[in-house]
């Protein structure tokens, strides 16, 4: 079972992806793709299920009981719909409730389960005695050693390394080898809507992170490409605060281009870092007037920090939108 604010997707489709490299059966499924009362009875009971689970699901979870939890961050997000910070927390933590001491709990430092199971953290330095896995260089999980050096991964950043390490133990917790693990990493391709590169114009690299839906998952966005970007970013508020972003933009953008209902609160935002902001108000005016300022090296980055739904059906649909806007523009 995967949850966090951030990460989850990615972390649950790369976890089956490594019991399936190393011979085990297993299938992603949960908040993204099959219910898993949709597979009672359906799934030979050897395959492994690696469920997904958000906030809205935990909260009514009562009997779920997973052989390995992790939750990967919790930051604010959905405070439109949870009474509060605490409340999203709680929801969070009823992954671990039904667990045993046999079971995997992996939490962020200074998070407790709650359940019986021990929690143990992924560090993305040097172990610690409740290290389960470490990133010192690649990846190291207990008791399989080092599997894979950072640049053997398809996947980019500090927060898709976390996200890599969490795999690697739950994914080892069931039953993966080391030789399929670091065959896993190396094969996985990032899931589409997350930071998937679409094309290059003239030397500059498009890329679509349009599930980045929260400013959380946007600055993780400009830690992976953290120089020389021009953002996209804007969409439907979720009552969260935009000035951290605005203080990475500062470091990481040439130029931000701010659409959709948040565009006013971005810009003065933006504008109060000391990030040069344009206000173009939609996905395919922003790439348009992106591609006319891009140069080679840099990077035009779709990481919203929203929702989608004031412009768009959902982030893939507004994902869609930017990859076929930078093809427009020319971007191969
Ligand atoms: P989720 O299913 O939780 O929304 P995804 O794997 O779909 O997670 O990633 C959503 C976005 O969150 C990505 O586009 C990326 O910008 C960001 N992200 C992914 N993993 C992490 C992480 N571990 N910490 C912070 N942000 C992350």
């Amino acid at each position: 079972g995967v949850t966090g604010t951030n990460g989850k997707t990615t972390t649950t489709e790369l976890t089956a992806h490594l019991l399936r490299a190393s011979g085990i059966a297993a299938r992603a499924c949960g908040n993204q793709g099959d219910p898993v009362a949709a597979l009672v009875d359906a799934v030979d009971p050897a395959e492994w299920l690696v469920v997904e689970c958000s906030s809205f699901q935990l909260e009514d979870a009562h009997t779920l009981h997973v052989a390995g939890a992790a939750l990967l961050n919790l930051a604010p997000d959905h405070l439109d719909r949870h009474a509060s910070f605490d409340d999203y927390r709680s929801a969070k933590l009823r992954l671990f409730r039904n667990q045993s001491a046999a079971n995997l709990a992996i939490l962020p430092a200074g998070m407790e389960p709650g359940g019986a199971a021990p929690a143990r953290r992924v560090e993305l330095g040097a172990a610690t005695s409740d290290a389960v896995a470490w990133g010192e260089g690649g990846v190291h999980v207990a008791g399989l050693g080092r599997v894979a050096g950072w640049d053997e991964l398809q996947l980019r950043g500090a927060h898709n390394r976390h996200n890599a390490l969490v795999a690697a133990a739950l994914a080892a917790h069931a039953g993966a080898g080391a030789a399929g693990i670091a065959e896993g990493l190396a094969s996985f391709a990032p899931v589409a809507h997350r930071l998937e590169p679409v094309g290059s114009l003239a030397g500059a690299l498009y890329v679509n992170d349009s599930k980045a839906t929260n400013p959380d998952a946007a600055i993780a966005a400009l830690g992976a490409y953290d120089r020389g970007v021009h953002l996209i970013a804007g969409g439907r508020g979720k009552d969260t605060l935009f000035d951290e972003l605005a203080a990475v933009a500062r470091r990481a953008c040439v130029r931000a281009y701010v659409v959709g209902e948040t565009a006013p609160e971005l810009a003065e935002a933006f504008e109060r870092a000391g990030v040069p902001c344009e206000r173009p108000g939609t996905v395919a005016a922003a790439v348009a007037a992106a591609a006319g300022r891009a140069q080679a090296g840099e990077v035009v980055l779709l990481a919203p920090a929203c929702a989608s739904l004031d412009q768009f059906a959902d982030y893939a649909e507004r994902g869609d939108a930017f990859r076929a806007a930078a093809h427009a523009a020319g971007a191969r």
